[in-house]
Parts: C-alpha cells; sequence; structure tokens
C-alpha cells in the first residue's frame, strides 16, 4: 500500500452539491500503474473533484475523466481509458 499522508491531499472531497455526481457522463476513467507511481500525490492533490483517496483509489461516482491527475502526474503513471458503456 502506497502511504501519502493526508497533508499533501485535496482539502476537498467529494459531497453532492449543484453539479451532483460528476462521474455519470465520464468517457474516459484514470488507470493508476502503481508499478510506476511513486506515491507523490499530486495526483490527488490536482484532482477538481477531490476523487483520488489516500489509497490512490478514484472514486468513480465523482471523478468526470478530466485528464488532469494523468496530466499532472510526474511518472506518467496514469493512463486514461476509454469508458465500454
Ligand atoms: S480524471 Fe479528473 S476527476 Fe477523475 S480522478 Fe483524474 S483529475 Fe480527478
Ligand atoms: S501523481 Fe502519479 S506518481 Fe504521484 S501519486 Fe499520483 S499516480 Fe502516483
Amino acid at each position: 500500500m502506497i502511504d501519502i499522508s493526508k497533508e499533501r491531499l485535496a482539502m476537498s472531497v467529494p459531497v453532492e452539491g449543484a453539479g451532483g455526481r460528476t462521474g455519470s457522463w465520464r468517457v474516459f476513467r484514470p488507470v493508476v500503474d502503481r508499478e510506476k507511481c511513486n506515491g507523490c500525490g499530486l495526483c490527488a492533490m490536482y484532482c477538481p473533484d477531490g476523487a483520488i483517496d489516500a489509497g490512490l483509489e478514484v472514486d468513480l461516482e465523482y471523478c468526470k475523466g478530466c485528464g488532469i491527475c494523468a496530466n499532472e502526474c510526474p511518472k506518467k503513471a496514469i493512463t486514461m481509458v476509454r469508458e465500454e458503456r
């Protein structure tokens, strides 16, 4: 398990708000390659929905597939994979 200190995580967390669950219209989902990941936590800090937790699990109820986490990952450990529906 990768240990990311909470001090480095986004201050916001997913809640029911005006936008509701943002994951319903997601086209791509982030997939973390834990072999490449160094546990820096940048993905969680940059996620605008606070959808990545301390264990790097993505809450797909709120992940909207924007790809910011993948773009910011210094290890290129996140791949955006098209949803199959
Ligand atoms: S794709 Fe966007 S919303 Fe989903 S976890 Fe990454 S940064 Fe957050
Ligand atoms: S930004 Fe990349 S390397 Fe850093 S914790 Fe997230 S997936 Fe791992």
